[in-house]
């Protein structure tokens, strides 16, 4: 389906606004405010890629290490048409303060691939990602930087990541990566860590705003790893899943959704759109929705100066990464919508990837229930710090994890010193 793409831009500078931003309101040491605010390193690599009718294409990847003071850097690669260096650079410094909010023993990193995968064939996308990943053999690793899923990549994809890695080497190196397959070493549960995540600080939150989740009318911006996992796992805590849209549309029914029946349309067709359960609802006026809870899931910047004086939801749990520009940000304090910001409530990817990692390490595997079980006390009890810092500063919640996750970074900072 062709669809129009509209890039985001300026993403870097609203990451660096919102680290002025908390270094103002803690103090930050100056020094630590500069170095946070470059990256430690940053990579270009071109692709050299063999394409199904013969010919060859070179494409441009990026792998962007934020820091790597709290442990090894991690985060995602995204195969998408808009990635540039600047972006890859914000999401990997998101990825450092989610490590961080939710204490991690992890940097952040970010990789990206400027593609579009809906119009290559798997064999060009696993040449493309094999050779990425062989550009990339000195940056990555188990101990340095360990890559997983982001936007339009997948299990699939990490399996090649593992293989192409441990060719290398000779041997099995399955922690270079989180988000592969379960038969070579995934972890049960980091399928639908993100999802799942997010349920758990919405309930929360609806809690703190003492609104019910049975009955809660929810809307969801994309229904992808993240937007999908979500309204699957919410609807049967009672909530009402009232709009869902992905590239193609939306769909809304007052009533709620009937999200498996959708799941089964998406499976068939590839799209939400002509899904026969509901009414087509356009995106503007998905997010528009006058409902309890809205989770943008998709790309950065949905939420900016133009649209935010419409929002009507109470609360906004944000799955994606970057999903408000800073002025929306302000828009939304002043009306006294309740958002919880990104770097805290996608957090349950990576948390779960951490859990990959250490049960690879271990060779000890867990059951699925035990994964759940662990990844529901990490974000409830991140979830309570950051509420109970954005009291005690007299903040929101963006300020308040923002505070949460830059003090310990800043604190290993100065714990480690600078070398030489
Ligand atoms: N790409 C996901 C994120 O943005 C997951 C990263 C990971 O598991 O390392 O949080």
């Amino acid at each position: 389906m062709a669809t129009e793409v509209v890039c985001p831009t300026n993403v870097l500078e609203s990451a660096l606004h919102q680290l002025d931003e908390v270094a103002a309101l803690v103090n930050l040491d100056p020094a630590v405010h500069l170095k946070l605010s470059k990256p430690k390193r940053a990579v270009a690599v071109s692709i050299p890629t063999h394409m199904d009718d013969g010919s060859t294409e070179v494409f441009v990847g990026f792998r962007v290490q934020h820091n790597m003071d709290r442990g090894p850097c991690k985060g995602g690669i995204r195969y998408h048409p808009c990635v540039t260096m600047d972006e890859v650079t914000a999401l990997a410094m998101w990825m450092t303060w989610k490590c961080a909010v939710v204490d991690i023993p992890y940097g952040g990193a970010k990789g990206g691939v400027i593609c579009d995968p809906a119009q290559m064939s798997e064999r060009e996308l696993q040449n493309l990602t094999r050779r990425f990943v062989y550009e990339l053999v000195e940056v990555i690793g188990p101990d340095r930087d360990i890559p997983a899923p982001d936007v339009n990549t997948n299990e699939r994809t990490m399996g090649w990541l593992m293989d192409t890695y441990s060719m290398q080497y000779g041997y099995s190196i399955p922690a270079v990566v989180t988000g592969k397959p379960v038969c070579i070493g995934g972890s049960l549960g980091r399928a639908q860590a993100t999802g799942r995540g997010i349920v758990y600080v919405t309930r929360e939150a609806l809690k703190t705003l003492d609104m019910p989740i049975e009955g809660a009318t929810v809307a969801v911006q994309g229904f992808g790893k993240v937007g999908g996992a979500f309204a699957e796992l919410i609807a049967p805590l009672g909530a009402k899943v009232q709009a869902v849209s992905d590239v193609s549309g939306g769909v809304f029914c007052g009533d709620g959704l009937d999200i498996f029946a959708l799941q089964r349309h998406v499976a068939e067709t590839g799209y939400v759109r002509g899904f026969p359960g509901g009414e087509e609802i356009a995106n503007e006026d998905l997010l528009a929705l006058d409902c309890d809870v809205l989770v943008p899931a998709a790309l950065e910047n949905v939420f900016t100066a133009e649209n935010a004086e419409s929002v009507r939801a109470k609360l906004i749990v944000e799955g994606a990464n970057g999903p408000t520009t800073p002025e929306a940000h302000d828009i939304f304090v002043d009306r006294g919508i309740f958002v919880v910001p990104d770097i805290l409530a996608n957090a349950g990817g990576v948390t779960v990837s951490y859990f990959e990692w250490c049960q690879g390490i271990q060779k000890l595997f867990w059951s699925e229930e035990e994964v759940n079980r662990r990844l529901e006390r990490v974000m409830v009890g991140a979830y309570h710090q950051v509420y109970e810092r954005s009291l005690s500063l007299g903040t929101d919640m963006r300020n308040a994890a923002m505070a949460v996750a830059v003090e310990r970074v800043a604190e290993a900072i100065t714990a480690r010193g600078i070398h030489p």
